[in-house]
């Protein structure tokens, strides 16, 4: 075993992951606590993460970014993960929203927005409304274009990161279908609150907001790539977000992990410390042998990413979030056992790791959604 690097050696570039360990081992982890507690957006945290380039370590060197891999951004991912899953998905929010502008914005909207990624701007991305959750083919959110103009009204609910968020990403429906939106939060028309269902149990990152679009008056250069090709763009945009939310799930486990075995290593009971024990040896082994595949397929996942062709892209990116989400829900609850009453308790960190897991089985994707994916996978393959 590396000991510098403990049981988890990098699996992207070793010097990126040796910098973003330091910097999580320094600066989030010592936060992390209060952040959950009190359901922070991590605004300081974000801006430093940026100027260590990790908010745009993907996006071209003509923008501000590292043209890195995506390998790199999951092995990022995995690292705040280890330290902050809010942090991590305040990471992710914006990710999102800057990969729909790369992929399907015009130029001059990717040569507006995407330079200020490097300079630490926060962003959202904003689909689901009260009444569509997982079903998002139609919208209440709607966009008509007059003159020069798109005007948004609607509402969109559970936004993460919302309450910081200088920029959104906003699905609306058009007459021709579901659409995607670069809407600043200065937007005249905009306004964000908290609502009844805002706070949750894991991920806190600060409430998941509601955003209110009243007349919202976009230039027509802020509607991205094709009016009513929403779906199929935010759907190709999910293949990265869930690839690096799985990253994220890995970072939880591992975290869980490590914590759970400095804790058996130290406790004694019987004469002997606890992780002397078989039955707790076996948990470990387990935990161990589960993170170790659920990490191999977000590799694989992120491979298919930076492979020109993304080849079978669906496939890896849907069963790495859909494994690495249940593995790290597993991870932390076995976690808590080994711990014993330690493991119940609310300063130890074990009640987050497990509420962060368990969040991430429903958000950015749901373990019945990807099922789905999965599914009309294998049918369509078996049929061709
Ligand atoms: C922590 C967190 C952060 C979030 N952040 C954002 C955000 O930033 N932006 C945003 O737009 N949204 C966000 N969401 C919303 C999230 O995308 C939705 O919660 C998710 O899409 C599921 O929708 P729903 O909660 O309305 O569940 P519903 O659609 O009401 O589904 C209820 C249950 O039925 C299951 N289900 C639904 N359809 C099927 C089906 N066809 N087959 C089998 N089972 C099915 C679901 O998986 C779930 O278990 C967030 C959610 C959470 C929990």
């Amino acid at each position: 075993m590396d000991t510098a690097q403990g049981f988890w050696p990098a699996r992207a570039d070793d010097d990126l992951v040796r910098r973003v360990r330091a910097f999580v081992a320094e600066t989030i982890v010592p936060a992390a606590h209060e952040i959950d507690e009190r359901d922070l957006y991590p605004t300081e945290i974000v801006r430093q993460l940026a100027s260590l380039g990790c908010n745009t370590i993907c996006l071209p060197a003509r923008y501000g970014g590292a043209g890195a891999p995506y390998t790199a951004a999951a092995a990022v991912c995995e690292e705040v993960g280890y330290g902050s899953a809010a942090v991590a998905i305040s990471l992710i929010t914006i990710f999102q929203a800057q990969t729909i502008i790369r992929l399907f914005g015009s130029d001059s909207l990717k040569d507006r927005y995407l330079p200020r990624f490097a300079d630490g701007m926060i962003a959202s991305y904003a689909l689901t409304e009260a009444s569509h959750g997982s079903d998002i083919r139609s919208l209440d959110t709607k966009a008509r274009r007059e003159g020069e103009s798109w005007i948004l009204d609607g509402e969109k609910s559970f936004i993460t990161s919302g309450s910081e968020a200088e920029f959104f990403v906003i699905l609306a429906e058009t007459d021709r279908g579901v659409s995607a939106f670069a809407v600043p939060r200065a937007s005249a028309g905009l306004t964000a609150y908290i609502g009844h269902n805002s706070a949750t149990f894991g991920l806190r990152n600060g409430p998941h907001v509601n955003i209110r679009l009243e007349g919202v008056r976009l230039p027509l250069d802020h509607l991205i790539g094709q009016d009513g090709k929403g779906v199929r763009q935010a759907v190709t945009t999910l293949d990265y977000s869930r690839t690096l939310a799985a990253a994220i799930s890995i970072g939880i486990a591992r975290a869980a992990f490590d914590a759970a075995l400095a804790h058996t290593r130290g406790r004694v009971a019987f004469d002997r410390t606890v992780i002397e024990f078989q039955g707790i040896q076996w948990y470990f082994a387990d935990m161990l042998a589960r993170i170790d595949a659920a990490r191999l397929l977000v590799t694989r996942a992120a491979e298919a990413l930076d492979a020109p062709d993304h080849a079978d892209v669906l496939r890896y990116a849907s069963a790495a979030k859909l494994v690495a989400a249940e593995v790290a829900t597993e991870v932390a609850s076995k976690a808590v056992q080994v711990c014993g009453a330690y493991g119940t308790m609310v300063n130890a960190p074990f009640n987050r790791f497990f509420r962060d897991a368990k969040t991430y089985e429903i958000g950015g994707g749901s373990t019945e959604v990807l099922r789905n994916t999965l599914a009309k996978y294998i049918v369509k393959q078996a049929a061709s």
